[in-house]
Formats: structure tokens, sequence, C-alpha cells
């Protein structure tokens, strides 16, 4: 019997099947939070372009005031936005506001919390000494015309959408959002508006998958429910395959109704893994399909139907996918060492995401297993903020024992 991939391997596999999505020139509005910059992107201009007032005050010549006294001749008044028309000579000052361009001749501005007028055009000045650019932004001080700014791969924050604009940028090259089906099966699913009859339950995967889709910044598209006959999912699946990103709940497990592996195959999808070594998920199916003249190939993930197996194989092995389609380099998941806060007592033959509270305290990390009885228990999920991960090899599970945690972040 071949091993079973281990969750490394796989995750390693879809990658390797995963590459950005062709960047797009993008209008920068705020629909574009989050998302990765495919350029790098240079300055048309010195940031401050002239040398800048940083107080509300006097520009005035430092070697005036060396001493910190001074009594000068205000000549001029410059508002923000306004040019300077008048030279600074010795014994001068002209009375400036911030962010106005420094006058010739001066070199520091005096705030005007230490001056007085003895009359409109005599000015005291009662300070410490005054250095050279006291005040002063110089020009070019930030930024100058022709540095490279923001680089490719940077994400979008507040911060760059600031400096893109700074440098005169409405559109960008960017990484569009990838666009994410997703199609729960079963013949026993109804959906949520819906009352169950007998042998029926409701759909909770679809609505989850698609707020997992929704977190992880793709667009998700949600096409309904299959059910378990080679017609309705080879309609539907057909349907999922246009989009980047195929997401199927149910059906990919041993029973005779798990059709959706046959059916993928049918419409020319390769699988490339369909068993991992893990608890729960261990049915999931990854495959891709490349169409002649369509790139990149669609990913599809087959997600075995259990709720908790479906979400911890989307946060696995879809969520890192669906990053690098978006041109992030750092793919995740993130795993943090944690020590365990209590004895657990847990038997299993393969590693087991748990759900877990992560709690980050004074003296490090500690993890707490929260009350699960298995895949299908999303309450447990509920009360849950990550998942330890429990090896056969660890156990007995010991309080205080350091163990791997998955982080699963609240947005992408
Ligand atoms: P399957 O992978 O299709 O064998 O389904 C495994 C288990 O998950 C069964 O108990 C299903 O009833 C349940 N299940 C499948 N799909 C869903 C869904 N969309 N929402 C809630 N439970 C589901
Ligand atoms: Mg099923």
């Amino acid at each position: 019997v071949a091993e079973l991939l281990s969750v490394a391997e796989a995750r390693t596999i879809v990658l390797e099947h995963t590459q950005p999505l062709p960047a797009e020139s993008t209008p920068l509005t705020p629909a574009v939070l989050g998302q990765v910059l495919a350029e790098d992107i240079t300055s048309d201009l010195d940031m401050p372009p002239y040398d800048k007032a940083m107080m509300d005050g006097y520009a005035l010549r430092s070697a005036d005031v060396a001493g910190g006294q001074a009594r000068l001749e205000v000549i001029e008044e410059v508002m923000a936005g306004m040019v300077p028309a008048r030279v600074v000579e010795p014994g001068q000052a002209t009375r400036i506001m911030t962010g106005a361009p420094i006058p010739h001749g001066a070199d520091a501005v005096v705030q005007i919390e230490h001056t007085h007028l003895h009359s409109a055009r005599s000015l005291g000045i009662d300070t410490r000494p005054v250095r050279s650019g006291h005040n002063v932004l110089a020009r070019g001080q930030e930024m100058k015309r022709g540095d490279t700014v923001l680089s490719a791969g940077a994400r979008l924050r507040p911060q760059e959408f600031g400096i893109l604009a700074t440098v005169g940028r409405t559109t960008a090259k960017v990484y569009p959002a990838p666009r994410v089906a997703i199609l729960s099966t079963g013949d026993e699913i109804v959906e949520a508006d819906q009352t169950p009859g007998p042998g029926q339950i409701r759909n909770g995967n679809g609505p989850m998958l698609m707020a997992q889709t929704q977190r992880a910044a793709a667009q998700p598209r949600y096409l309904g429910n299959a059910r378990d006959t080679r017609d309705s999912l080879r309609t539907l699946i057909a349907s999922g395959l246009e989009d980047h990103v195929l997401v199927l709940s149910g059906g990919v497990s041993a029973g005779k109704l798990d059709l959706v592996p046959s059916v993928l195959e049918e419409l020319g999808v390769k699988a490339h893994f369909h068993k991992v070594a893990m608890k729960p998920g261990k049915p999931i199916l990854f495959g891709t399909l490349t169409t002649g003249n369509r790139q990149p190939a669609t990913l599809v993930f087959g997600l075995p139907g259990n709720p908790v197996s479906s979400y911890v194989c989307f946060e696995l092995f879809v969520r890192p996918a669906l990053r690098r389609l978006r041109g992030v380099i750092d793919v995740g998941p993130r795993f943090v060492e944690a020590a365990l806060a209590e004895d657990y007592s847990y038997r299993s033959d393969r590693p087991t995401y748990h759900p877990a509270w992560l709690e980050t305290a004074d003296l490090g990390r500690r993890a707490r297993p929260v009350p699960w009885f298995g895949s299908p228990d999303l309450r447990g999920l509920a009360r849950a903020n990550a998942f330890v991960v429990l090896q056969p090899s660890q156990e007995p599970y010991r309080a205080g024992q350091i163990c791997s945690v998955m982080c699963v972040e609240e947005s992408d």
C-alpha cells in the first residue's frame, strides 16, 4: 500500500500547479484594498517638491538667530499654496504657514509660539539657538524623482494608496481577485430557507465556503447544490470549470454515489491527489483542467462533505492557492508553536487538526483544544480560533507539551 501524502506534500503539489493570475491595469479604488501590486512604482517628482515649512511661524536666516534672540523686519506673508515673492535678507523674516514654500534666503522656521510682534512689521524672537534646516522639510527628503517607492509584490494597504496618489497614479498593474465557483453536492441537501424533509439536512457548507472565499479576498460564485447524479454534477461542474477555481463539497469519498471524481475525470480534469494523511478531511481531491487556449489552468478542489473537513481543507489547501493566484508571496497557512494548556486525551492514527483556542499570554502562546466530537461538529469550530495539530507520535498529550498550531487569519 502506497503511503498517504502528508499535508505538506499535498500543499506542495497544489502550489506547483498554481501561478499568479495575469496582472491587469486596475483603477486604484478602495475595491482593490488588500490586492497585490504587480509592478514597481517610481516617483514622477521630488517629495516635497520644494523646501517646505513644517510649522506655522517665521522663515528667517538661522545666522540671524544663532543666539536665540533677535529683532527682525517682517517683509511678507506666505500661505500654503502660495509662492513667496521676496528674498529674505539679513535682518528680515517672512510670516509662513505649514506647507508653504520656504522663501529664498531663509533656511529655518521659528515657531509662532517663540515670537512676538512689537508692531505690524517688527518681530521679536526669543528661543533657543536656531540651526539651519530647523522646521524645514528639504525638497526630496521623502522621495526623489525616479525613486522606486513601491515594489511589485506589495500589498495595497491604505498607506500604499496614499503613496500611489502622491506619485500621480490612478491605475496600476494589480493581480486580480480569483473567481471561485462553489458547488455543494448531495441528494440529502436542501437550502437554508427550506424545511428539511425526512432524511434531509440543510446546506451549511455552501454559505460557509462562500464566506471563506470572501475572507480570502477572492470572488465567490455560488452554483447551488448538485444532486448525486452524473447529469446534475456534469452540468454544474462544467459551469464551475469556467472560473479560476472550483470548490466542491461532498461526493468525493468511497460511497456508492460519490460520483464527483469520475465526473471530473469525464470533463477532462486531471487528478493530482485524492487522499491526504490528515483528520478531518482525508478524502480530499485536487485536480486541474488545462484547456488549450485558456490560461491558467482551472484548479479543482473536491472537499469532503462533513463541514469541519470542508473548512479545514479550505484553510490548508484552497486558501494558500488563492493567495498565490493573487500574487501574495507568503501563502501560509501560518503555523506557530504553542504549549498545550491542559492534558488532553485523544487517539488517532493520523495527524489531527483539532479545533482549539490559541491565546498569546505573557509567558508565551497557549493552545486549548475545545470540546469537539469530530468532522460533523461545526459548533466546536464556533468556539475555536485555530487548530492544534495533534501528532500520533506525540501522544499522550500533556499540559505544557509544545504543539504546532495552525492560525486562521480573519482577513487576507
Ligand atoms: P459526503 O462527503 O458527500 O459523503 O458527505 C459527508 C457528510 O457530510 C454527510 O453526512 C453529508 O450529509 C454531510 N454533508 C455533505 N454536504 C453537506 C453540506 N453542504 N452541508 C452540510 N453537511 C453536508
Ligand atoms: Mg454526499
